[in-house]
């Protein structure tokens, strides 16, 4: 019997390719975790990798109860 492949999906999540502010290096798949207000140069906007944000356990701003 012959197990048929069946590809991978594709996600239907978005996928961003940013910079993580928890390792300090280039990954996919970036969240936006926080927002910090900053007196002067450029803005402080906080982005995070899905494995940081396990490991620093972090919660998306998308995701959080307001
Ligand atoms: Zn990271």
């Amino acid at each position: 019997m012959e197990e048929t492949r069946t590809p991978v999906p594709a996600t239907h999540a978005p996928t961003s390719y940013g910079h993580c502010s928890w390792h300090q290096g280039s990954a996919e798949g970036v969240r936006l975790i926080d927002v910090h207000e900053q007196g002067s140069g450029a803005g402080g906007s906080l982005f995070a990798c899905p494995r940081c944000m396990v490991a620093y356990n972090l919660t998306a701003f998308a995701d959080r109860p307001l």
